[in-house]
């Protein structure tokens, strides 16, 4: 069975809106076992949608459709589809109490165009919009089915959950689709990709892996198809048990985990406590940690020694550091951590000092080097990396490495 999706708005083609609608019904649909074969954006122009359209129902099975059910005259695709169906719109007398009941709460006159929003297509069923006053539709012609839901996410997402997810449960007898994601980090894709070779050279035909790199950063995907729930989910357990043994040491998570929320938990779980002290991330990884809720427990704080100065002043960088290796240097690093530790007496710290461009780069130190420090009452290790000529990247995958070797430390 093949869906697709087709958005509707100007707005998505000048890229004034991005389309998060197409994303989060995708993933809505494959988690109800139904593959997405398409997606189309068009304008707000009954000629794209006609032929949006026809194409679509040529391929797929399930056609919906987003946007342009508002009120207003650039919302055309009630009336389009009603071209499209050769009928005409008739007044839903139940939505037509809601929607006036909705203005009357809101002490609001109602507008000939409100009145509009009651009315659909003679041949649709009504999806029930308990978030808005623009209904939803339900067509099935000819073995297929279109759906028609408005563009505003949360009514769409609302309408698709409530209405459209049990229709479309009632309607087919749908497979089973499981996902498993391993999170690593610290190594490029094509490394594990070698050092996962045999695992994925013998997974069976159902079951899938897809790399998703991102900055410092790969997901590990596992999706596997079938009927039967429990084979499935033992299945691909088994593979991730396989590698974990071959490269555990870079999986910090599964599923949405982020770093911070794993070094956070095991910050807790310890009972230790962090402090930061920055030059390149600029506090990006206090910030990181502090996203995470009950992080106070564990973080204490941070000193952004962006200058000199304060690296001199509140971290006790000697002159001598600054003078003979430089503010991007192992010592310079080193002796961040230490005073960060003592002045805010932490079990735990990190120190970051980079050139994160795109000027201040020599032939020694180029821009992208960072150095990065971890310290504990015992120990302080030290890593430079070279991330590279971006500096919105350097800053992300900075902080990335920075959790990282914290979490390999702890
Ligand atoms: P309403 O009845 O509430 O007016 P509508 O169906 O007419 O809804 P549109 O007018 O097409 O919806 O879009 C309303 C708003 O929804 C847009 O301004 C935009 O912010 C958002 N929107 C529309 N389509 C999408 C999409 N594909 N992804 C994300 N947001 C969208
Ligand atoms: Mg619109």
């Amino acid at each position: 069975m093949k869906a697709e999706i087709i958005t509707i708005g100007d707005e998505l083609l000048i890229g004034q809106v991005i389309d998060t609608n197409s994303a989060w019904i995708g993933q809505h649909l494959n988690s109800l076992g139904i593959s997405l074969y398409q997606r189309t954006a068009c304008g707000d122009n009954k000629e794209q949608i006609l032929a949006c359209l026809n194409d679509a129902s040529l391929r797929s099975d399930i056609i919906i459709l987003t946007g342009g059910l508002g009120p207003t005259k650039d919302d055309i695709t009630k009336k389009t589809l009603c071209d499209y169906f050769n009928t005409s719109l008739v007044t839903d007398e139940k939505v037509l109490e809601w929607v006036t009941r909705i203005f009357r709460q809101r002490k609001m006159p109602m507008l000939d165009i409100n009145l509009q929003q009651a009315q659909v297509p003679s041949n649709c069923k009504t999806l029930w919009n308990r978030s808005g006053t623009a209904p939803g539709m339900w067509f099935e012609i000819n073995d297929k089915i279109f759906i028609s839901l408005p563009g505003v996410p949360f009514e769409m997402k609302v309408i698709f959950e409530e209405e459209v997810t049990p229709l479309l449960k009632q309607k087919f007898e749908l497979p089973f689709i499981y996902h498993r994601t391993l999170q690593t980090c610290s190594i490029g894709e094509s490394f594990l990709a070698e050092k996962i070779k045999d695992i994925e050279n013998e997974l069976p035909s159902h079951i899938k892996l897809a790399y998703l790199p991102s900055v410092g950063a790969v997901r590990l995907r596992l999706s596997a198809y079938g009927n039967n729930e429990e084979n499935l989910i033992n299945e691909v357990n088994v593979i991730c048990n396989k590698m974990y043994e071959h490269i555990g040491e870079y999986i910090f998570g599964e599923n949405n985990d982020s770093l911070s929320e794993v070094v956070g938990n095991l910050l807790k779980q310890k009972n230790k406590t962090l402090a930061t002290a920055e030059s390149c991330t600029g506090g990006f990884i206090a910030h990181q940690i502090t996203s995470i809720p009950g992080s106070s427990k564990y973080f204490i704080g941070s000193i952004i020694s962006y200058d000199n100065k304060i690296k001199q002043q509140e971290l006790n960088v000697t002159n001598d550091t600054l003078l003979n290796n430089g503010a991007v240097s192992e010592e310079c690093v080193k002796q961040m951590s230490t005073a960060i530790l003592n002045k805010f007496s932490v079990d735990y710290a990190i120190a970051t000092s980079g050139i994160a461009g795109p000027d201040g780069g020599t032939d020694e130190k180029p821009v992208g080097t960072v150095w990065i420090a971890i310290a504990s009452k015992h120990e302080v290790i030290t890593k430079k990396f070279n991330m590279g000529d971006n500096r919105e990247r350097t800053i992300l995958r900075t902080s990335l490495m920075a959790l990282d070797m914290l979490r390999k430390m702890l």
